[in-house]
């Protein structure tokens, strides 16, 4: 993990919040790369939850929601987490978290120091709207965004003559008051999350909850994450939530270990039950097709984290790769380092490299376009090259150093294309298109060139 954070930092990706103040916990920035990552996974699973289903709206519900919401949805209630104190070291722990036999014979698992008794703590973020700061003014930030459609279910039906089976998709910030934030973004008090929640006939549930289990592990097939490092975990009957009949997590192998990713739940029809009933609306769906039956829509869930999937992106794409000496001396690459003054010989730290296999569609940069030289003209026409390719692509220009180093610069940002122009680009128009993974280069017309970008993007499959 320590390789993909100072990574992460080192290339713009995510910087600790307030940094010059000492850091703020639980809270990270996205820089240049990141926020690009970040929106291309989120743009990826909006086009893959709402263009690609008839059957699936969007929505954007406000993070300060009526405080009754939180009364009715369980939070209040039930959002909390077992805590308990070292009296010596004042470490906080989660009580669920820390071996047994520790909690038992209430001993630190750090230092040996006494523990406090076990008391319970709402993640829930208050403050308060308004000016005066009473009971009748506080409010929360909202834990989740699930709420948020829930509560706008039978707007959503009226305003968008929706029928069940349909679903509804949001993505946006979360706030949690975690006890232990570690693990870098993985789990952080400010976060974001990408959820679907879809509205079905009860008695059908079952099937759609399959079928949803089905839909999502795909998803992750197709935007080419190792396979191997995903897996199903059922919640046992401990770990179902109150409102859950059924529970999967998707988890995903991450440096330290084994960790939900994504849920995928069967949450029944508790949620516009519990609305329904603390709001006094008749929340029930009537089904014109069928005798204007009436009843409560029961609810799956696909619940993932944004900035959780952007750190399994991360991890995933991480790879480094002792480069074999004879591609980097027969290639273009190896040539065009000689030509700027590199050795080249193998054992120099040129022969690895740190590259982010990223999926050209979720690469923060899809093309880099690089002069071999800045003179005679060479960074002219690049310059002209990548203007053209900036309508379809996101690009990065780089004159400066080897080109073998900047290659390198480019495979640690996860740029998966390199267009380089050269003497020959002059005379004949024709361009070099180096591939990130492969490092192969091929010759390629530039008239071409935004055409094959785009098959290369397309038919794109992951080759390590
Ligand atoms: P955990 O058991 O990890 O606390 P959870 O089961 O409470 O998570 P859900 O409430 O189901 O999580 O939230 C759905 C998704 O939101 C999770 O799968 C995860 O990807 C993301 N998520 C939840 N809490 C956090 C957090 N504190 N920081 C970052 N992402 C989070």
């Amino acid at each position: 993990m320590e390789k993909v954070t100072s990574l992460a930092k080192r290339r713009g990706f995510v910087f600790q919040s307030s940094e010059i103040y000492g850091g703020q916990n639980g809270a990270w920035d996205y820089g240049p790369l990141g926020v690009e990552l970040k929106n291309r996974i989120a743009a990826a699973w909006w086009k893959e939850m709402t263009q690609l289903h008839d059957d699936i709206v969007g929505l954007d519900a406000a993070i300060l929601m009526h405080p009754r919401t939180w009364e009715a949805s369980g939070h209040v209630e039930n959002f909390t987490d077992p805590l308990v104190d070292c009296k010596k070291c004042k470490t906080r722990f989660r009580a669920d978290q820390i071996p047994a036999e520790n909690l038992t014979a209430k001993k630190c698992p750090d230092c040996g120091g006494e523990l406090t008794d076990t008391r319970k703590f709402n993640l829930m973020f208050e403050t308060h709207i308004g000016p005066a700061e009473d009971s009748a003014s506080l409010i929360y930030l909202r834990p989740e965004t699930a709420q948020g459609i829930y509560v706008n279910y039978k707007n959503i039906i009226q305003s968008n003559r929706m029928k069940i089976p349909f679903g509804i998709a949001q993505i946006g910030k979360a706030f949690r008051n975690e006890i232990v934030t570690k693990n870098f973004i993985f789990r952080t008090c400010e976060f974001e999350q990408m959820e679907m929640q879809f509205f079905v006939k009860p008695g059908t549930d079952e099937e759609w909850f399959s079928e949803w289990k089905k839909r999502r592990w795909a998803y992750y097939e197709k935007m080419g994450v190792k396979m191997d490092h995903l897996r199903w975990h059922q919640h046992g009957p401990d770990e179902l939530a109150h409102y859950a009949k059924d529970a999967y997590d998707i988890e995903y192998l991450f440096p330290m270990g084994w960790r939900e990713l994504e849920g995928v739940h069967n949450r029944s029809n508790y949620d516009l039950g519990r609305h329904a009933e603390y709001s006094g609306k008749d929340l029930q769906y009537i089904d014109q097709e069928n005798n204007a039956e009436r009843y409560i829509p029961f609810i799956i869930e696909t619940s993932a984290g944004l900035t959780r999937s952007l750190l399994m992106v991360l991890c995933d794409a991480y790879d480094e790769e002792q480069v074999a000496s004879d591609k980097n001396s027969g290639s273009s690459e190896g040539t065009a380092k000689g030509t700027n003054g590199s050795s080249g010989t193998a054992g120099s730290a040129d022969d690895w490299r740190t590259v982010l296999r990223f999926h050209p569609s979720l690469a923060p940069v899809t093309v880099a376009v690089m002069p071999l030289m800045k003179k005679d003209g060479l960074a002219e026409l690049a310059q002209d090259i990548r203007r053209e390719l900036k309508e379809d692509f996101a690009t990065d220009y780089d004159q400066s150093g080897a080109i073998g180093r900047r290659y390198r610069r480019q495979d640690e940002a996860g740029t998966p294309f390199c267009v380089t122009i050269d003497y020959e680009s002059k005379d004949n128009g024709t361009v070099t298109l180096r591939f990130r993974d492969s490092m192969e280069q091929v010759r390629v017309n530039r008239a071409e060139l935004t055409e094959r970008l785009r098959q290369e993007i397309k038919n794109y499959k992951r080759i390590k």
